[in-house]
């Protein structure tokens, strides 16, 4: 197998931790090593690893009509379910239809061609190009990468494609200027955005997208008042704002959605991931009224909207999703983080003070470390002496599975984590930090 991101050499030389089975926040490998999964598989199963409502919409779906499209005006009662309840669920504004995908990448390059239509529509040509963020993260299709603000996502790729300009990324311990406060830092990022535009001219820029937190590019929330100004920027030159939610969405910061959190007014939303609590492949576009009334008011003019995947709508990912959306309301998900929230935040963020960690981020369920020297951004450690994945493997030694980017460390562990299993996550942490220092106090002394 040709195994995503991961480099060759280790999917033929390295024994991939294969894992078999999972119950609630936790993992099983094939020789029955149990792993608390601190990233939700890939922040993604929201609602654990073996909820029964989840298989069993699955199964009666599967039983009823395993398959049928979505294409020239045909549909299925799931989809259409699924469309309807997701609107009702994203009340941060209103929002008009709903489109599916598979993925949050193809919800992202789905985002792509419908600003394009839309602008089409309009009589505005020009109006072409997006702006995302240095260290975004959107997906790994063509179009989504390039988006993507990571150069390891363009190089050897010939990636970004030329419609695709990045502004600054809202970190604001690792790019402030001396002195400079969070809500100075965000003026002066919203400042860039407008001289950007400017340069570029607003008739030639479309949208920009931003996640609400910043997930796989080292999970960086927003420094104070950074959404109020760029939106500002944005709405005076005509810009359409899309949210990619794929990680912040269905309770993960505390709210249902991350638009909630940040009092963001998208014009477009991206979901995917704890759509379906990953049970199902499924994704999904929200298109607010405006957008969707000129697409729609312009279809004969430009003709069918020639866009869709086979698997758009597929009824047993919508079944599956529509059911995880009533398990976020019934039992009230995102109260449920806020709750628990304090108790993950403070325990881990108690070892900031740790010599080897730069900075412990986070909010809600969802939390980034970043190992370096001195406490410093300017100072990390040797690639070479592997930090970070020395911290990874002593996790995973203690049976917790983190995700590891170089010296970075994220975590967001299934939505429906207990007190008890956070406590046992930091306790695992707090073990393999206490390695890590030591293995790095070794590595300077020689
Ligand atoms: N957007 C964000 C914010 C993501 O985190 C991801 C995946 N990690 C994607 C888009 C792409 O989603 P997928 O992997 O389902 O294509």
């Amino acid at each position: 197998m040709l195994a995503p991101f991961t480099a060759g050499w280790q999917s033929t030389d390295l024994h991939p931790l294969v894992i078999e089975k999972s119950e609630g926040s936790y993992v099983y490998d094939i020789n029955g090593k149990k792993y608390l999964d601190s990233l939700a598989g890939l922040w993604c199963t929201a609602l654990g690893g073996n909820e029964p409502r989840l298989v069993a919409a699955a199964t009666t779906q599967l039983n009823k009509l395993p398959f049928y499209h979505s294409f020239w005006n045909r549909t299925t009662k799931p989809s259409l379910d699924l469309a309807k309840e997701l609107l009702e669920t994203f009340t941060t504004t209103k929002m008009a239809k709903a489109f599916f995908t598979n993925s949050g990448s193809e919800a992202n390059d789905t985002q792509v061609k419908l600003v394009w239509y839309y602008n089409n529509a309009l009589g505005r040509p020009d109006k072409k190009k997006f702006i995302a963020r240095e260290k975004s993260y959107h997906g790994s299709t063509l179009i989504s990468a390039s988006l993507s603000g990571l150069p390891a996502l363009h190089q050897k790729f010939d990636l970004p494609a030329p419609f695709v300009l990045h502004t600054d990324c809202p970190h604001y311990w690792r790019y402030h200027l001396p002195g400079e406060t969070e809500e100075e830092f965000s003026t002066r990022l919203a400042n860039n955005l407008e001289s950007l535009i400017l340069k570029e001219g607003p008739e030639t820029i479309a949208a920009f997208i931003a996640e609400p937190v910043m997930g796989a590019g080292g999970v960086i929330p927003p420094p104070a008042t950074y959404f109020e100004k760029v939106q500002a920027v944005v709405k005076k030159y005509d810009i359409l704002f899309i949210a990619d939610e794929v990680i912040c969405a269905f309770g993960r910061l505390g709210t249902m959605f991350g638009c909630d959190k940040y009092n963001i007014k998208p014009d477009l939303v991206s979901v995917a991931k704890a759509l379906s609590s990953a049970y199902m492949p499924i994704g999904a576009v929200m298109v607010s009224p405006e957008v969707s009334d000129v697409i729609h008011s312009q279809s004969n003019k430009l003709g069918s909207f020639s866009h869709g995947f086979t698997y758009s709508g597929h009824p047993v990912s919508c079944a599956v999703a529509v059911e995880a959306l009533k398990i976020y309301r019934e039992r009230n998900i995102p109260e449920h983080v806020k709750q628990i929230a304090p108790k993950f935040q403070g325990g881990l963020k108690a070892f900031s003070a740790s010599p080897i960690i730069g900075e412990i981020r986070g909010t809600g369920l969802i939390l980034g470390t970043e190992f370096s020297d001195n406490k410093s951004p300017n100072d990390p450690f040797p690639p070479e002496w592997g930090v970070g994945a020395y911290f990874g493997a002593q996790c995973e030694k203690h049976g917790m599975l983190v995700r590891i980017a170089g010296d970075n460390i994220m975590m967001s562990p299934p939505l429906i984590i207990t007190a008890e299993e956070v406590d046992e996550l930091i306790s695992i942490y707090g073990k393999a930090l206490k390695a890590t220092e030591e293995r790095v106090n070794e590595l300077k002394s020689k």
